[in-house]
């Protein structure tokens, strides 16, 4: 089974995807980490995203190693941040990317977040959820995360959500399936709560 949790930054993704894939024995997909990467990749060796995006070896699991090092903390800086954004437009490295994901998804049982997996990379995934918060409050939770000011968070988070949502490959929107959660009001125990209960039918 693939449980695909889409929606923009901050709204408690990851967060809740991991929960959820432990609650149920799932695997967990980080797609945004990959992204990440090869921003990384291209911002220290100054290559282009995408000659890199084929080429780069991302594991993905406690820990986020490139090329063998241990890249966790580095891939959250907000320059990675911005950077990942602007690669993530570009076709080619979608193409690489989507393909790696969607050859993890084809076997075992995955909880899968990002910003396209329900609507292109599992378009038949059994449970699609976008998760969504307003604003502010998706902005704070990232402040508090990285220790950050809100209103830099809040300002950087607009560009990347309206460039995520308008590029033309991939945008952020939710699946005609999708069931969209609000998560602005709610705790990360009763997002969780309600995903595996869509995944079970409970
Ligand atoms: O989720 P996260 O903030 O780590 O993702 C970083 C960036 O990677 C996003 O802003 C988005 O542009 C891109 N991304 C994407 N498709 C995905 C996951 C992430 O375009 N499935």
């Amino acid at each position: 089974m693939v449980i695909a949790i889409d929606g923009p930054s901050g709204a408690g993704k990851s967060t809740v995807a991991r929960a959820v894939a432990q609650a149920l024995g799932f695997r967990y997909l980080d797609t945004g980490a990959m992204y990440r990467c090869v921003a990384l990749a291209s911002l220290r060796s100054g290559q282009r995203a995408a000659a890199l995006a084929d080429t780069v070896a991302i594991e993905l699991g406690e820990r986020v190693l490139l090329d063998g090092e241990d890249v966790s903390t580095a891939i959250r800086a907000p320059e990675v941040a911005e950077l990942a954004s602007q690669v993530a437009a570009d076709p080619a490295v979608r193409r690489a990317l989507t393909g790696v994901q969607r050859r993890l998804l084809a076997h075992g049982d995955w909880v899968a977040e990002g910003r396209d997996i329900g609507t292109v990379v599992a378009p038949r995934a059994e449970v699609k959820v976008f998760l969504t918060a307003d604003d502010d409050a998706r902005a704070q939770r990232r402040a508090r995360e990285l220790g950050l000011d809100a209103a830099r968070v809040l300002e950087e988070q607009r560009l990347r959500d309206e460039r995520d949502r308008t590029r033309e490959q991939a945008p952020l929107r939710p699946a005609a399936d999708a069931t969209v959660i609000d998560s602005s009001g709610l705790a990360a125990a009763q997002v969780v709560e309600r995903i595996v209960a869509l995944a079970t039918g409970r």
